[in-house]
């Protein structure tokens, strides 16, 4: 241990929503907490992530209300995007979120370190490279949270025009007129939408058999059948070969599968994020890193090194913010003796914000099955839903999976899925329901506010009990 260093409860390392959540959460337990960060605090969610990425489908959900706006007897000129405008506005909201953060971060006075944090024996851990200089501090408890950054693939080196990631695609200046997605996971079909509601030529690229995968099958075939009809072209079962960049026009030409290929002007690639554990030093601690850059931890986050804990995209669990906070909050929990419950991934909020969004919690219909469950389903779709037909976005549906009884009623909730009309901002109730374990009747009791989306949900719950309103 090094004398001088000054010591803390808690040191945290990445300040991104796990390191900060932890850091906020603890302020708040009363706890003396150092946050070491090395661009800004707010990480990846908050700056190449999930705020500029729905700011910027947000624009695409604007454009789209405006070209169907003759449908409610309102006309419009064609509308045209100065896509600089939309990144303004986009910067103005990471801003004033980032301040906002910032200013928390010391009203709770949590002491933000500027540099690169590495941790050694015995708890030390070393900052350099920053504004606050060359640093050694010591923490009680040392919490890991540098996050992740995104995978790329042999044969598209990122150049930030031709070949670009969500890094480079979320501060573009101006949007292609074509593009290819590789990697049809939730991000790179948030993309896929946005680009193609803003009128860029899209193609989804994919190696697995299908797009969204782990998603319930029912709900991929909504969200297919509408990128189908709004022009996206989806190619699943296909492995990219490489690119060759075009001499004339600044685009290049992506070959994939067998012998094919589609000329675009730009290539995203969306295969997934890396865990940042390099840079953490780690020399002389029992911590342990897999194969793939994870920090093995237990239920709890703890690692194998006593009092060292690690959160968020850096372990092996869903990479979510919110599953980040979960984790910073349990970690904090934990290090105060409080015996807290572990988070249980199999029942986390999941959200997709593509058009139509999708969200869900707990199992799949296959993945209920798989386990042996005997299950009952009830599927009601949006097309029955006043709200839905009001606001002329009937596409989509609402599955709930629940155990089977005896006399073939559903029992209790397994898994709620959801896609179609806001149904991000609809799947509280539903993921209240699964962990709470609820059964189907004592759900069913619950009103839902007419004429509102959540009736869907209130009729599909009250299906399962054997009795019906409409559905
Ligand atoms: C395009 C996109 C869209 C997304 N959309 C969503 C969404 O809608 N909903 C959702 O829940 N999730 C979404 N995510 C995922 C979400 O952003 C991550 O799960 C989340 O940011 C992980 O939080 P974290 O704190 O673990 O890591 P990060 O957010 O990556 O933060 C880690 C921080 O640590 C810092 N750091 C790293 N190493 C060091 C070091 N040695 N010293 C000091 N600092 C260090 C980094 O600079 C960074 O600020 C999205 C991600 C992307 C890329």
């Amino acid at each position: 241990m090094v004398p001088t260093a000054e010591k803390y409860d808690v040191v945290i390392i990445g300040g991104g929503p796990a390191g900060y959540a932890a850091a906020l959460y603890g302020a708040s337990a009363g706890l003396n907490i150092a946050l070491v960060e090395k661009a800004k605090v707010g990480g990846t969610c908050l700056h190449v992530g999930c705020i500029p990425a729905k700011e910027l489908l947000e624009t695409a959900a604007v454009r789209r209300a405006i070209v169907g706006a003759a449908t409610f007897g309102l006309t419009t000129d064609e509308p045209t995007l100065d896509f600089s405008v939309t990144q303004a506005r986009k910067q103005q909201v990471i801003d004033g979120l980032f301040t906002g953060l910032s200013g928390l971060l010391k009203r709770r006075k949590v002491t933000v370190y500027d540099g690169i944090g590495s941790l050694h024996a015995d708890h030390l851990v070393t900052i350099t490279g920053g504004e606050s200089g060359d640093v050694e501090i010591t923490g009680t408890h040392v919490l890991l949270a540098s996050g992740s950054v995104p995978r790329t693939i042999p044969g598209f080196e990122v150049d930030g025009q031709r070949v670009i990631t969500s890094d480079e695609l979320l501060s573009l200046q101006e949007l292609p007129a074509s593009a290819v997605v590789i990697g049809g996971g939730a991000i790179g079909c948030e993309f896929a939408s946005m680009m193609s509601d803003l009128g860029v030529d899209v193609t989804i690229l994919e190696a697995l058999p299908k797009i969204l995968p782990g998603l319930d099958d029912d709900l991929t075939r909504v969200v297919l059948k509408s990128f189908k009809d709004r022009g996206i072209e989806v190619r699943t079962g296909v492995t990219v070969n490489g690119h060759e960049p075009h001499d004339h026009d600044g685009g290049t030409k992506v070959l994939f599968g067998d012998g094919e290929s589609v000329d675009v002007q730009t290539v995203v690639v969306s295969v997934g994020r890396r865990p940042l554990s390099d840079g953490l030093g780690l020399d002389g601690t029992k911590v342990e890193v897999s194969d793939r850059g994870h920090v093995v931890v237990d239920e709890w986050c703890r690692t194998a090194e006593p009092g060292v804990y690690a959160i968020g995209d850096l372990i092996n669990t869903p990479a979510l913010a919110h599953v980040g906070f979960a984790e910073g909050i349990l970690v904090i929990q934990d290090l105060l003796g409080e015996d807290p419950v572990p988070v249980d991934y199999g029942k986390v909020p999941w959200c997709i914000y593509c058009h139509p969004e999708v969200s869900f919690v707990g199992m799949s219909e296959a993945a209920a099955k798989e386990a042996g469950i005997d299950v009952v389903v009830s599927k009601h779709r949006y097309a029955g839903n006043g709200r839905a037909l009001i606001v002329g976005e009937p596409e989509g549906m609402v599955k709930i999976i629940a155990e089977k009884r005896p006399d073939g009623t559903g029992g209790r909730l397994l898994g709620v899925h959801m896609v179609g009309p806001w149904v991000t901002e609809q799947l509280g109730q539903a993921y209240l329901a699964v962990n709470w374990e609820a059964n189907a009747e004592e759900v069913a009791q619950f009103i839902q506010p007419h004429p509102s989306f959540s009736e869907l949900f209130g009729e599909s719950v009250l299906a399962l009990t054997g009795r019906s309103l409409h559905g």
